[in-house]
């Protein structure tokens, strides 16, 4: 068949409702022929010769051979000192890029229905670095560390993405006014990169600007691109304005590879009993055609599953309606 002859993608299924959504995803490529193979890895923490628990070799093997990857969600244990399993993959692949699209889904009504847009976040360093300290009883510091590094590397994939993916301006979001160091030098890094892209327009916008004219005409922005907590806050608003996380898909740009995930959790309230909707994982799957150039799979698998929703037939749950997991994903097969 089809598939043997095609790239590896790496396949971490998940926890909760990640393995169903994960079958949903592999049954809808399949419908549309995508010459890939999937190589599925358990990710489950195991005792490394330190004594530590961490990701498994052959899991992080696959990644790095691969140099690409689809994930459902992980479940975060809570205490014990184990460390996020999402943060150690993070760590391990120098995923340095949190791309997120947002767009109005037709057939979903929601307060907004021209939102378009793509925020794009630091996510390796700013005030996620993990350096605080306490200085004396009462008083703590936390260090926000940009390194020009970080910042013109995520400066640069953004207009690349804007490039490749015909969008008209990007738009970096700062503090520059407050933090004038650190945000400054993020600033610089990306103006700076600007200069290298004269095709895609430019502009500079103030974080509470951004935030106020987002949710009064979010039309007004295209491609946003920011440090690491702005990214992190900002990017769950857009995803607000257009139906919520379980529609949102991302991608995690790496130095070594990418992954694709989405962005929602475990679900365990439904978690097994065939009603989770695999939406975001599927547009997640399809960002991670694009950034492989199977475009024309890609767009057909958006088209399908686009259609199924503004139909309205076979809604799950979280979008109002009572069809199963597997009803929405078979009426998105029939499609192809
Ligand atoms: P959650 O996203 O799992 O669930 C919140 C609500 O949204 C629930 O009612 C759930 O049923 C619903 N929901 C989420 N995704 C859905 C989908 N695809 N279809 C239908 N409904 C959906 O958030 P939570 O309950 O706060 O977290 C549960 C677990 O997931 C925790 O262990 C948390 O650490 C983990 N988590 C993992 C990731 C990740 O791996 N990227 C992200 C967030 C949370």
């Amino acid at each position: 068949g089809y598939a043997s002859s095609g790239k590896k993608v790496t396949l971490i299924p998940g926890d909760g409702i990640g393995p169903e959504i994960s079958a949903a995803v592999q049954k809808i490529f399949t419908a549309a022929s995508v010459p890939i193979e999937w190589e599925a890895v358990d990710v489950t923490p195991v005792r490394g010769p330190d004594g530590r628990f961490g990701i498994p070799q052959a899991a992080i093997d696959s990644v790095n051979t691969n140099k690409i990857g689809l994930k459902g969600p992980l479940m975060t244990p809570v205490g014990k000192g184990h460390r996020s399993l999402n943060l150690a993959l993070r760590k391990e692949f120098n995923l340095y890029a949190n791309v997120r699209p947002c767009r109005s889904l037709e057939g979903y009504k929601t307060l907004y229905d021209n939102v378009d847009v793509v925020t794009i976040r630091e996510n390796t360093e700013g005030e996620y670095s993990g350096i605080e300290h306490e200085i004396i009883d009462g008083v703590v510091q936390s260090i926000k560390l940009i390194t020009e590094e970080a910042s013109k590397r995520v400066a640069e994939y953004a207009f690349q993405y804007a490039k490749n993916n015909n969008r008209k301006k990007v738009t970096v979001v700062h503090k520059a006014n407050i933090m004038r160091m650190s945000d400054g030098l993020f600033l610089r890094c990306v103006r700076d990169m600007a200069q290298k892209f004269p095709e895609i327009q430019f502009e500079e916008r103030y974080l509470d600007t951004v935030c106020l004219n987002m949710v009064q005409n979010p039309a007004k922005y295209d491609v946003l691109v920011m440090p690491n907590l702005y990214g992190d806050i900002l990017s769950d608003m857009c995803a607000g304005l257009v139906g919520g996380l379980g529609l949102t898909p991302s991608g995690n740009m790496g130095l070594n590879g990418a992954l694709f995930e989405s962005v929602h959790g475990t679900a365990p309230d439904i978690a097994g009993k065939d009603l989770a909707n695999p939406t975001a994982l599927l547009l997640s799957a399809v960002m991670m055609l694009r950034h492989m150039e199977l475009n024309s799979h890609a767009d057909k698998i958006e088209r399908a599953a686009f259609e199924t929703i503004k139909e309205g037939k076979y809604l799950t749950g979280d979008l109002g309606g009572r069809a199963k997991c597997s009803e929405f994903t078979n009426e998105i097969c029939a499609k192809l």
